[in-house]
């Protein structure tokens, strides 16, 4: 047994103990709607009722790392609404600690989705009370983990801050470049890995976002900078990208609900796995496994298992 089949549930119950895994990303209440088909531009089209259910990239990674028995803390913004106590809730109820979490007079960030009956997804992010969250708030909460997960959709000042304040403090360092963004090559340069989908790989290449890589082509990714990156095809499972080459982990496959979030799910289990000793690729099959299962459910946060619905 290894990785997250072996782990022990440890709930911390002491505030002043260091998470070993930490989330710096944004929270976000996801306004979701299933229709028939996405409005095009200039196009009005009826859909079902709408669920507001908790999510946001930070929010998503710290709940799939809880739910797995990680020990984890998010350090998010969330406004003094009822969005933001939807969010608390959740994050408390999935295992995750709150203490880092920042309430300001803000709306908390929302996310509209619409999904349709293939279980794609898009999504318009209005990010409201994540644009407090500053580098003075990352300050506090290194050195400590053993796993630092930094997302994106906060401010890219708190993003640069927080990778190279976790790569200083000798921490596992995780970038998941998602919602693909220019950031600055020293940043790269000190990230452990690197994770993003296929749209953002292209984009990273210099391509297209809408293009698509072949996996010979993802080696460039390290010229970037990153010691590793980990590169998920949706169906196909994730490939990694390290000096000795690549190692391609093909998904189970599942009947597909919901996607949503289902690269959030990834994120927190890799670096559960991770924090739990895995090497990179078995870190990443694990994590291939919790995203399968994570899009046969709705949502984002409710979908993710837990590890006794992983065995
Ligand atoms: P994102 O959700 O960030 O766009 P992907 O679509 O690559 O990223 O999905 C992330 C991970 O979720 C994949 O590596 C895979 O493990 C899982 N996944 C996504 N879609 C499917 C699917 N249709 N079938 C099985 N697993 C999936």
């Amino acid at each position: 047994m290894r990785g997250l089949d072996a782990m022990v549930t440890f709930r911390g119950t002491l505030a002043d103990v260091t998470a070993q895994v930490l989330v710096v990303g944004s929270a976000n209440a996801d306004l979701v709607v299933a229709a028939d088909r996405r409005p095009q531009g200039g196009q009005t089209v009826l859909g079902g009722d709408t669920e507001v259910l908790p999510g946001g990239k930070g929010a998503n990674t710290a709940v799939a790392a809880g739910k797995l028995g990680a020990d984890v803390a998010l350090l998010c913004a969330v406004g003094d609404d009822a969005n933001g106590t939807l969010l608390l809730d959740s994050l408390r109820s999935s295992g995750v600690r709150t203490d880092l979490v920042r309430v300001v007079p803000k709306p908390t960030g929302l996310a509209f989705i619409t999904v349709t009956p293939d279980g794609e997804n898009s999504i318009l992010v209005s990010p409201g009370a994540n644009h407090a969250l500053r580098p003075d708030d990352v300050a506090g909460c290194l050195p400590g983990p053993e796993v630092v997960v930094v997302s994106m959709e906060v401010p890219l000042d708190t993003v640069e801050y927080a990778v190279n304040a976790a790569a200083a403090a000798g921490t596992t360092t995780i970038l998941n470049l998602s919602p693909v963004a220019a950031v600055p090559a020293p940043t790269l340069a000190v990230v452990d890995v690197l994770v993003v989908n296929q749209h953002e790989a292209a984009w990273l290449l210099g391509r297209a976002e809408d293009s698509a890589v072949t996996t010979s082509e993802l080696p460039a990714l390290l010229e970037l900078g990153p010691r590793a990156a980990v590169v998920t095809s949706g169906a196909r499972g994730a490939v990694v990208v390290e000096a000795g080459g690549l190692t391609e982990i093909p998904s189970p496959s599942v009947d597909v609900v919901d996607t949503t979030g289902a690269g959030d799910a990834f994120a927190g289990a890799l670096a559960t796995a991770l924090a739990q000793g895995s090497a990179l690729a078995d870190a990443v099959e694990d994590a291939v496994r919790v995203a399968a299962l994570s899009v046969t459910r709705r949502g984002a946060q409710p979908s993710y298992p837990t590890v006794a619905e992983l065995r």
